[in-house]
C-alpha cells in the first residue's frame, strides 16, 4: 500500500478493538472465522444487496461504495438513510447494544464520507443491533470525529509502513478469531523477556 491508497473503513473498527488485529487482518491477510464472525458475515451478506426504497418519510439505500479523497477511506455502507435533507448512515451488527465502542468509530468514518459527498455535514448516525433488534444512536461529535481522525491515521500508517503492533493480552482476545494465531500472552511473555535483556 502506498500513501496514495486507500484504508477500507472496516479496518477502522478492527483497529479500535485490537491493533494487532487490524495489522494481521489487514497487512498479512490473516483472517480466520469463529462463531462471531460467521454470524457477522452472514449478517452483512443478507444487508449488502443493492437496493432502495422509502419507509414513511425515509428514503433507504442499502450497499453503497463510500468513499473520501481528503481522509483516503473507502467502505461500503449497510443502509444510508435520508430524511427532511439529513443524511443518516447505519451500521449492521450482530451483537448487542452498547458492546463495543469501536462500532461508533465506523459509523462516524461513515458520516466523514457522506459528507464529503453530499457537501452536507451529517450529525447522527445509527448502530443496528440484529440479536436485540435495536437501533443505538450514534451523535457525530467533535470529541467522536477527533477520535476517529486520529484512528484514520494510525490505520493508514500500519497499513502503508507494515510496522506490527504490539500483541497484548486482553479480555477482547477471548472473543478474538485470531487468537491461535497470536497467542498474545505467548507474545507477552516473550516481550517481557526481551525487556529483561
Ligand atoms: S488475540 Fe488479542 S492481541 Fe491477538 S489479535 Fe486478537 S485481540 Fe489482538
Amino acid at each position: 500500500m502506498t500513501e496514495n491508497d486507500y484504508s477500507p473503513i472496516a479496518a477502522l473498527n478492527q483497529y479500535a478493538y485490537c491493533p494487532h488485529r487490524c495489522w494481521r487482518m489487514f497487512c498479512m491477510g490473516g483472517f480466520v472465522d469463529n462463531q462471531y464472525t460467521i454470524e457477522g458475515t452472514s449478517l452483512h451478506d443478507r444487508v449488502h444487496t443493492t437496493g432502495e426504497g422509502q419507509r414513511e418519510d425515509t428514503w433507504q439505500v442499502r450497499a453503497v461504495w463510500l468513499k473520501s479523497e481528503r481522509y483516503r477511506l473507502i467502505g461500503k455502507s449497510d443502509l444510508i438513510e435520508e430524511s427532511d435533507g439529513q443524511w443518516f448512515p447505519v451500521e449492521y451488527k450482530r451483537g448487542h447494544r452498547g458492546e463495543f465502542d469501536n462500532d461508533k468509530l465506523q459509523v462516524c468514518a461513515q458520516a466523514l464520507c457522506i459528507e464529503e459527498m453530499t457537501g452536507q455535514s451529517v450529525t447522527l448516525g445509527y448502530i443496528y443491533y440484529a440479536q436485540s433488534h435495536q437501533r443505538q444512536p450514534v451523535e457525530i461529535t467533535p470529541e467522536l470525529r477527533q477520535q476517529a481522525i486520529a484512528t484514520i491515521e494510525a490505520v493508514h500508517h500500519i497499513l502503508t509502513t507494515g510496522e506490527m503492533p504490539p500483541a497484548v493480552y486482553s479480555p477482547r482476545c477471548k472473543g478474538c478469531s485470531l487468537y491461535s494465531q497470536c497467542l498474545p500472552k505467548a507474545a507477552d511473555k516473550v516481550a517481557r523477556y526481551r525487556e529483561v535483556d
